[in-house]
Order: C-alpha cells, then sequence, then structure tokens
C-alpha cells in the first residue's frame, strides 16, 4: 500500500488498479472513499471484506456527470431539480436502478433500487474520469468505526487492505452524504449529512423520517465509533475523560485533552472537525469523551446523528 499524491502518473495507475478490480482509496468533499469498480463482482466483494462491511448494506455509486447518473437509475422531476442544485455535491439519491447499469447486483444488496452521487472533489472526479466507469465508494474505515477524513485515518485502520491511497489533504465538509429516498412520495431523509434537510425541503417539499427496516449502513444503531465512550450534552468533564467543546469552553481541569469543535458555534466548521477531533481523543488513557451539546438545525442535524451512534451501545 502507498500514500501518494495525486498527480498525473499516480491518477493514471490508480485507475488501472480500479479497472484491475484493486482497491483505492480517495479523498472526496465529504471524508475518505474506499472505491472499486462497481460492475465488478469480485471487486466489489473485495470491498465488503476489507471493510468488514455486512453484506445487507448497500453501496453508494459514485459518477463523474449528472449524465453518468442518467445511465444507472431512473430520475423523475424531483430528483433533475436535486441533482441541477447540488451536484456535484454531498447530496446522494436513490432512484430505481436501471436494467443493464454498470453496477454489481453485489453492491444493491438486492434492492431494486441504486444510491447515486457526484462528488465535488477534484481528485474524486480526476479518477472518476480516468476510470471511465461507476465507482462504488463507502467511507474508507472498518464497518462501524469513526469516518476517516485525512490519508493518514486510512493508512492507519486499513493500510493492509487498499492498493493505493491518494492524499488529497482533509475533507472540506468532514460528514458523509445526506441520503435522499426519491422511490416514495413523500421522499424520505435516509440519513441527515453534508446538505441540510432545510434546503432539500425548500426544493422538493417535506421530508419523511426513514422508518422501519434498516436499508443504510448509516441506520444501523451503533455506527462511527471511536474506543472510547461517549456522553452527550455534556457541561464539563471529569478526570479519566476528555472534552470535545463547541462555542464557549466549560472551566476544565488541566489535565483533561479538550478540544473545540468550533469556539465561534459554527456548525460547518464543526462538521469538519468532528471525525479528526473524536480520532484525536480517541486515546488510550481516556475512558469518555464527553461531548458539549449541538444544535439540531442545517448541519448540526447530521452531527448529532453522528454522535447519537457514536455513543449507542456496541
Ligand atoms: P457509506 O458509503 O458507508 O457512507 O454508506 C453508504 C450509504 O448509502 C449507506 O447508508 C447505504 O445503505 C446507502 N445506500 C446505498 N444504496 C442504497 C439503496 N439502494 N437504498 C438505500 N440506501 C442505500
Ligand atoms: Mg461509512
Amino acid at each position: 500500500m502507498g500514500v501518494v499524491k495525486p498527480v498525473k502518473s499516480s491518477l493514471r495507475r490508480a485507475a488501472a488498479a480500479i479497472r484491475q478490480a484493486r482497491l483505492v482509496a480517495f479523498p472526496t468533499e465529504t471524508v475518505y472513499g474506499l472505491g472499486a469498480l462497481a460492475g465488478s463482482p469480485r471487486a466489489v466483494l473485495r470491498l465488503y471484506a476489507a471493510k468488514g462491511r455486512p453484506r445487507f448494506n448497500p453501496l453508494i455509486a459514485h459518477v463523474a456527470t449528472a449524465g453518468e447518473a442518467h445511465r444507472l437509475v431512473r430520475f423523475d422531476d424531483r430528483a433533475e431539480l436535486l441533482a441541477r442544485h447540488f451536484w456535484p455535491g454531498p447530496l446522494t439519491m436513490v432512484l430505481p436502478r436501471l436494467p443493464g447499469a454498470a453496477v454489481s447486483r453485489i453492491a444493491c444488496a438486492g434492492l431494486p433500487t441504486l444510491g447515486v452521487r457526484v462528488p465535488d472533489h477534484p481528485v474524486a472526479l480526476a479518477l472518476l474520469r480516468a476510470a471511465g466507469r461507476p465507482i462504488v465508494a463507502p467511507s474508507a474505515n472498518p464497518s462501524g468505526r469513526l469516518s476517516p477524513t485525512r490519508a493518514g485515518d486510512v493508512a492507519r485502520t486499513l493500510g493492509g487492505r487498499v492498493t493505493m491511497v491518494l492524499d488529497g489533504g482533509p475533507c472540506r465538509v468532514g460528514l458523509e452524504s445526506t441520503i435522499v429516498d426519491l422511490t416514495c412520495r413523500p421522499a424520505r431523509l435516509l440519513r441527515p449529512g453534508g446538505i441540510a434537510r432545510e434546503a432539500i425541503e425548500r426544493l422538493i417539499g417535506r421530508l419523511d423520517a426513514a422508518g422501519g427496516a434498516i436499508i443504510a449502513p448509516g441506520m444501523l444503531e451503533s455506527h462511527y465509533a471511536p474506543r472510547a465512550r461517549l456522553r452527550l450534552r455534556a457541561r464539563s468533564a471529569e478526570a479519566g475523560e476528555a472534552f470535545l467543546g463547541f462555542g464557549q469552553m466549560p472551566p476544565l481541569a488541566p489535565e483533561i485533552p479538550a478540544l473545540n469543535l468550533s469556539p465561534n458555534g459554527d456548525l460547518t466548521e464543526a462538521a469538519h472537525n468532528l471525525f479528526s477531533f473524536l480520532q484525536t481523543l480517541d486515546r488510550p488513557h481516556v475512558r469518555t469523551i464527553a461531548v458539549a451539546p449541538i444544535p439540531t438545525f442545517g448541519v448540526g442535524l447530521a452531527i448529532q446523528d453522528r454522535l447519537a451512534r457514536a455513543a449507542a451501545p456496541r
């Protein structure tokens, strides 16, 4: 495995590796993705194995343009509108899969639908163009653990299992995409993420809550978990704990490791810092990470969602 700068020659090698059904980790604006050739059952099986991901959890297909997405799934009026507004960007749309789509059935976990997205990152787009085919790319972490927002996070946790890690620096958004299920009316919010629910509802009306069966891994109760326990809506921290703040910090004993997601209370900045700060505070002597209250509007809803799952019993 090599961590490499994304230049012309390494991108060419990465695209060749993808076409040979090998795994390449690459940056997107949300988190680092673990990429595999979507149309290759061998590549897709390798991807599930590398992450230790349950096979009932479907994968998102990434493409370079909305035009390519039209070859994979059937768009309706709402999907056209959302694609125009938010692609490239952190929005995944679940739509009816077209017959002959270049995505292995294994990647869809037996569902007649497919999640698709055009990422907003020059390296991701360059890799997709060079590969010339759809790439399935879940977050590049062992299943259930914290999502990686830096190349080093990938190398540390999956290093032995990937052919190459393209290092594009830290991810801008820092949280996974928002997933909207457009196979029903009203549409359903399957996972809050990098695009605020309110921004989507302004365009296509009210979104239903996801309910019933688990159809997205982000919907598993315990997910995105550090090794330490999490204590939410904390106002301070005691010995053996670390503190993850937001806005004004409470007085803390000097031996308490502490970081602030956003001293000015900016939710976008907090999302960007969330996973990397949790990684940093997740040290061997830290029993519990105490996390300050986070507002639940805008991208705060997604932050709250990730924290609640990280805190869930395992
Ligand atoms: P990850 O890439 O690990 O952030 O997870 C991908 C997310 O997309 C998961 O939550 C998947 O379950 C979800 N997803 C992909 N395809 C579908 C689909 N056809 N229906 C519902 N969710 C999907
Ligand atoms: Mg993930």
